[in-house]
């Protein structure tokens, strides 16, 4: 399908920002094709240059989990513009978001706002080590986050499918001191601890995966890692930037009996805009400056209209707890048909579900660790996403992705999702 607007701003970006985006996974070479320009979205709806209409099922990557141009969050952010942008001194609705965080996640005693996960969870490795007096860390194999030089290790995300998980630029003494291990695979971890003794400051990882595509937990992997983290003085990171407020107001550890050190924050956090936390245990983040002697700043921390905006978004979820039984209905409703059409297509696709997060894998196996997802047909994968695309559904534009359901949707439109999938799978196999 021809989307010559699209074609045209993306020629032009070509010739001014490195391979025509902002962001590498945008680019579609995953998936092959050129991206589509988006104009605008409105709830469950995403708008291109070309003037089409596509269902959302990105939301901006999580963030927009009550759907698009929320009223709730708009009305936040214009009461908030008419006081200034940004002042770089401390204001209250600083001090009103983080009592909320740590109400509503209860492992987070102390929180620092910063404007991005990847400051996030680079300024809480910053504390580990800094806490602990070691250099090294732990992180799985396909896990992202975000592109500070240490975790670009076996990275996942757009990591993956550009074929850098070891970007240049990344010094071997930075890489030396990032350990990886295969996710769901505690002996590999035991074996990392005990060939570095008293070595390593922290065990980092996404505790649902959403950057290799989504990949769970298996049982016992979580309250393994905590036992390890306690047995050598290790600070546990869970990195909830993509499930934090999504999977429940307290994001993945609300639904499990294993509660982190430090836990990062982004994607939903801020409601759109800009945002990223890094909180935990009272006695680690007193290490941060300028309580303690770990170094952490930013000018536009805290930021006025990305305050309210998370403010809103944060309230809202906090106050609508039926919010998470939506999601999850939505979830199953999808994942049961498409299911059902894959079966009558004589192709059992792996399903990697939880409440609005999922998966689908182009591989009948199992999918629990990063080796898994990458027996995946890609090139199967790519025609999926345009058939889906020419269908008006807007999917992850990579098979290393996880989908994220918002608020916006109903029941039908997630019946058109349906239809779509059913007609755009008969495509892709009859071409296969
Ligand atoms: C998106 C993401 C990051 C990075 O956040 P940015 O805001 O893109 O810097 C870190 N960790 C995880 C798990 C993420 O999904």
């Amino acid at each position: 399908m021809t989307h010559n607007v699209s074609q045209q701003l993306f020629d032009r970006a070509k010739q001014v920002i490195p391979g025509g985006v902002n962001s590498p996974v945008r680019a579609f070479r995953a998936v092959g094709g050129s991206p589509i320009f988006i104009k605008s979205a409105q709830g469950p709806y995403i708008f291109d240059e070309d003037g089409r209409r596509y269902i959302e099922l990105i939301n901006s990557w999580g963030p927009m989990i009550l759907g698009h141009a929320q009223e709730l969050i708009q009305k936040a952010i214009s009461d908030a513009l008419q006081h200034s942008f940004s002042y770089g001194a401390p204001t209250r609705r600083e001090v009103d978001m983080a009592e909320l965080i740590v109400s509503m996640v209860p492992s987070i005693e102390k929180v620092r706002m910063v404007n991005s996960g990847t400051e996030a969870t680079m300024s809480a490795v910053r504390v580990a080590r800094g806490f602990t007096g070691r250099d090294k860390m732990i992180k799985f194999e396909g896990c992202y986050h975000g592109h500070a030089d240490s975790f670009l290790i076996a990275a996942g995300s757009g990591a993956i499918t550009n074929g850098v998980p070891d970007s240049p630029g990344v010094t071997r003494g930075v890489a030396n001191d990032t350990l990886t291990a295969p996710f769901n695979d505690l002996a590999a971890v035991q074996l990392l601890v005990e060939a570095n003794p008293a070595q390593i400051a922290a065990i980092i990882l996404e505790p649902v995966v959403g950057n290799m595509g989504l990949v769970l937990p298996q049982p016992g992997f979580l309250e393994g890692l905590r036992t390890i983290c306690d047995q050598h003085g290790i600070v546990l990171i869970f990195d909830e930037v993509m499930t934090g407020f999504r999977l429940s107001k307290a994001g993945y550890q609300g639904l499990v009996d294993v509660k982190p050190d430090l836990t990062t924050l982004g994607k939903i956090i801020g409601g759109g805009l800009p945002v990223g936390a890094y909180g935990g245990r009272a006695d680690l983040m007193n290490y941060v400056s300028p309580a303690g002697p770990v170094y952490q700043a930013g000018t536009l921390s805290g930021n006025p209209l990305a305050m309210a905006a998370g403010l809103a978004m944060l309230t809202y979820l906090d106050e609508h707890p039926e919010t998470y039984t939506t999601l999850d209905q939505f979830g199953s409703r999808l994942e049961g048909g498409i299911r059902a059409e894959n079966r009558k297509a004589g192709r059992d696709f792996t399903l990697n579900r939880i409440g609005s997060m999922y998966t689908l894998f182009m591989t009948e196996q199992p999918v629990t660790n990063f080796a898994d997802a990458k027996s995946a047909d890609l090139p199967l994968f790519g025609r999926y996403f345009h058939a889906m695309l020419d269908r008006g559904v807007y999917l992850a534009p990579s098979q290393f992705e996880s989908l994220f359901l918002s608020t916006a949707l109903t029941n039908e439109l997630i019946d058109e999702v349906l239809a779509a999938h059913s007609e755009a799978l008969q495509e892709i196999l009859v071409a296969a």
